[in-house]
C-alpha cells in the first residue's frame, strides 16, 4: 500500500509541476516500491517521468521487471473511477488483470525491444465496475537509460471510443439502412409485379366482360331462335318478369301484365298442383326445376304442352334469389309421343290376340301330346308355352306404358295380405324358373290396401330381372318384412351387379346398361315398377356392387 510523505517541491528539481498528478508522485512513498526513493532514480527514469508529468498528452510509464506504473493527469481519465489512483506505484497487471493476456505479450516485448502501435484497439476495460468496450489509439515504446539499456515502457495513448462507438454506430446504421434499401428495391420489384398483374388482369376482365357480352347476344339470339320464352321470379316480392314469347305460350296478349297465379291457372286441372309446388320448392328450397305440363292459352283457349326449365341464384346481397328459366313449346314432341304410344298400345293390343289363341292351342297340344306319352313333343311344347308367357309378359309392358303415358293405367287398391301375394309369385316362379335357385323367405302377416295385380307385376319384374342378369344356378333371395311402418320387399341376386352412375338412371324409362347389350330387353321393366310404386306412395330404390350382386326393393304403406 502507498503512504503519503510530504515531501516539499524543490527536493525533487525534476518532479515539479505536473498538476494533480505531480504532486501524487511527489507525495509518494517511492521507498517501498523496487524503484526505491526518487533521488535513486536514473537519469533516464527521472527524465522520462519529469517530460510525462509535464506532457498535456496523455501518457503512461511502466519501470523494471515489475511495470511498476506512474502516468499523468492526461492519463488519469483512461483508469476510470476504479483503478486510480490506486495504479501508481504497483505493477501493472496487479492494474489491468482484465488485459493483461493480451497486453501482457507486447510489453514484454518492447522490453526486448520493440515498439509497437496501434489505432483503435479494442479492450474490455473493468475501470468504473462493469466491463466496458474500450477502444485506443496507443504506441509501446521502450525507455532507454544512458547505457543503452531498456528500462521501461513508455505508453502514449488516448481513448477512442466515443469516436469509434459513434462510428460503430453509423456503420450499423449505415449496414441497416442497406438492408433497408435492399428490401424496398425488393418491395419495388414486388410491387412492379403485382402493378403488372393487376394490369393483366385488368385486360382478361375486360375481356371477359366483352365475352360476356357477346354470351349474352349469343344467348338472346338462341333464346330468341329457339323460340322460348323467358322469365325472372323475385323470390321475396314474387314479381314475375317474362318476355312477350312467355305470354304468347300461356295465350296472354303482349301488352297484358301476367302473375304467376295467372300462368299456373293456365294449367290443366290434373298438372296443376304438381306444377305449383314444384314451383315452390325450386325458389325457397332450391329443389330442382324442369316441368313438362299442358295449359291451355287464356285468350286463346288453345292447348299446348310447355317444358319450363328454372335455375336459383341467391344475390349477392343475401336478402333474395333470382329464380329465371325458359319456357318452351313441346307440343309437336307430346303429339309424337302420343302417335308412337297410340301405335304401340295398338299393336301390343292386337297382339294380344293372336298370342292368347296361341297360348290356348299350345296348352291343348299339350294335353294331347301328355295322353299319347310323347316325351319329345312334351318337352317342345313346354318349351313353346314358357317362350309364349315371355312374349306376353313383354306385350304387356309395351301395353302398360302407352296406358300409363295416356294416363289410362289404372290403379285398383283393395285390402290384401302381402303374405298371399309372395305365396303366389312363389307359385308362378316355381314353375316358371328351373336356372336358379330362388329362395323365398318366410313372410309374416302383412296388410296392404295396394293394387295386387300391379304389386305381383313389380315383383315378378325383380324376379325376372335377377334371372337376367345372374350366372345360371345362382341363388335369389326374395323376402318381405315389416319396418318403420311399411312392408318392404326385396330380391337380391349375385350377379353381374350395376355401377354407381348407372344406379339413379335404371327407373327411366328405355333406360339399359351399356354393358349388357346382349341381354335381351328394352328398359321398361323398371321404368313400369317405379310408376306403379309412386302412384301408390311408396319407394322403390336399389343397392348393388359391380359383379357381386344387386338388391333392388320396394316399399308400400301398411294398410
Ligand atoms: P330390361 O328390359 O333392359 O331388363 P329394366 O327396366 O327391367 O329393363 O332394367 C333396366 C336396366 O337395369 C337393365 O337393362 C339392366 O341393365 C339393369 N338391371 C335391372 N335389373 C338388374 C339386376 N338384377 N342386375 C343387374 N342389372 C340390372
Amino acid at each position: 500500500m502507498a503512504k503519503v510523505q510530504q515531501v516539499p517541491d524543490d527536493n525533487y528539481p525534476f518532479l515539479s509541476g505536473g498538476g494533480e498528478m505531480g504532486e501524487l508522485v511527489r507525495s509518494f512513498d517511492w521507498s517501498s516500491t523496487p524503484m526505491g526513493t526518487p533521488e535513486t532514480w536514473p537519469v533516464a527514469l527521472k527524465i522520462i517521468v519529469g517530460t510525462m508529468l509535464r506532457s498535456p498528452f496523455p501518457m503512461h510509464i511502466t519501470w523494471g521487471d515489475q511495470f511498476i506504473q506512474l502516468y499523468n493527469d492526461g492519463y488519469r481519465p483512461l483508469l476510470g473511477n476504479f483503478k486510480h489512483p490506486k495504479a501508481l506505484g504497483i505493477p501493472i497487471w496487479e492494474s489491468f488483470p482484465e488485459i493483461w493476456d493480451t497486453v501482457g505479450p507486447m510489453f514484454h516485448g518492447v522490453m526486448e525491444g520493440q515498439s509497437v502501435r496501434f489505432p483503435d484497439f479494442k479492450l474490455f476495460l473493468d475501470r468504473n465496475g462493469f466491463m466496458e468496450e474500450c477502444y485506443f489509439d496507443f504506441a509501446y515504446s521502450p525507455i532507454i537509460d544512458e547505457y543503452g539499456v531498456i528500462r521501461g515502457v513508455l505508453t502514449n495513448e488516448i481513448e477512442t471510443t466515443e469516436r469509434k462507438l459513434i462510428e460503430l454506430e453509423k456503420e450499423n446504421l449505415a449496414d441497416e439502412l442497406n438492408a433497408i434499401n435492399e428490401e424496398m428495391v425488393a418491395a419495388n420489384a414486388e410491387l412492379k409485379m403485382a402493378n403488372e398483374g393487376l394490369e393483366q388482369a385488368q385486360e382478361e376482365l375486360q375481356a371477359t366482360f366483352l365475352q360476356l357480352g357477346e354470351s349474352e347476344i349469343a344467348l338472346r339470339l338462341a333464346i330468341e331462335a329457339a323460340n322460348f320464352g323467358t322469365w325472372h321470379i323475385h323470390s321475396v316480392t314474387r314479381a314475375f318478369v317474362t318476355s312477350h314469347r312467355l305470354k304468347e305460350l300461356f295465350g296472354y296478349r303482349h301488352d297484358e301484365d301476367i302473375t304467376i297465379e295467372d300462368a299456373i291457372a293456365c294449367i290443366t286441372d290434373d298438372y296443376r298442383s304438381y306444377v305449383a309446388t314444384a314451383l315452390e320448392n325450386a325458389i325457397y328450397k332450391g329443389g330442382n326445376y324442369d316441368v313438362t305440363y299442358p295449359v291451355v292459352g287464356f285468350h286463346d283457349n288453345q292447348l299446348r304442352w310447355l317444358r319450363a326449365i328454372g335455375n336459383l341464384k341467391a344475390d349477392v346481397s343475401g336478402e333474395f334469389s333470382d329464380f329465371t328459366g325458359v319456357v318452351m313449346d313441346v307440343s309437336d314432341q307430346k303429339k309424337d309421343e302420343q302417335r308412337k304410344n297410340d301405335f304401340i298400345g295398338m299393336v301390343s293390343h292386337e297382339l294380344k290376340t293372336p298370342l292368347t289363341s296361341l297360348n290356348a292351342y299350345l296348352q291343348l297340344l299339350q294335353i294331347k301330346a301328355r295322353k299319347a306319352e310323347d316325351t319329345f313333343t312334351i318337352g317342345a311344347l313346354d318349351q313353346s308355352v314358357k317362350q309364349v308367357k315371355k312374349m306376353t309378359v313383354m306385350i304387356n309392358g309395351f301395353l302398360n306404358v302407352s296406358r300409363l303415358e295416356s294416363g289410362k293405367i289404372n290403379i285398383e287398391k283393395q285390402l290384401f295380405d302381402m303374405a298371399d301375394l309372395v305365396k303366389e309369385v312363389k307359385e308362378e316362379t316355381i314353375e316358371m324358373i328351373s336356372t336358379h335357385r330362388v329362395i323365398f323367405h318366410p313372410v309374416k302377416s302383412t296388410l296392404v290396401n295396394a293394387d295386387m295385380d300391379k304389386i305381383g307385376q313389380v315383383i315378378n319384374n325383380f324376379i325376372s330381372n335377377a334371372v337376367k342378369y345372374s350366372k345360371a344356378g345362382s341363388t335369389i333371395q326374395v323376402s318381405c318384412i315389416t319396418t318403420n311402418g311399411v312392408a318392404q320387399v326385396s330380391v337380391s341376386d349375385e350377379g353381374i351387379g350395376i355401377r354407381g352412375q348407372d344406379l339413379q338412371q335404371l327407373f327411366e324409362r328405355y333406360y339399359r346398361v351399356e354393358n349388357n347389350n346382349n341381354i335381351s330387353g328394352f328398359g321398361i321393366g323398371l321404368y313400369l315398377c317405379a310408376e306403379i310404386i309412386s302412384r301408390h306412395n311408396g319407394k322403390i330404390w336399389v343397392e348393388s356392387e359391380l359383379e357381386k350382386g344387386s338388391t333392388f326393393y320396394f316399399s308400400l304403406p301398411l294398410a
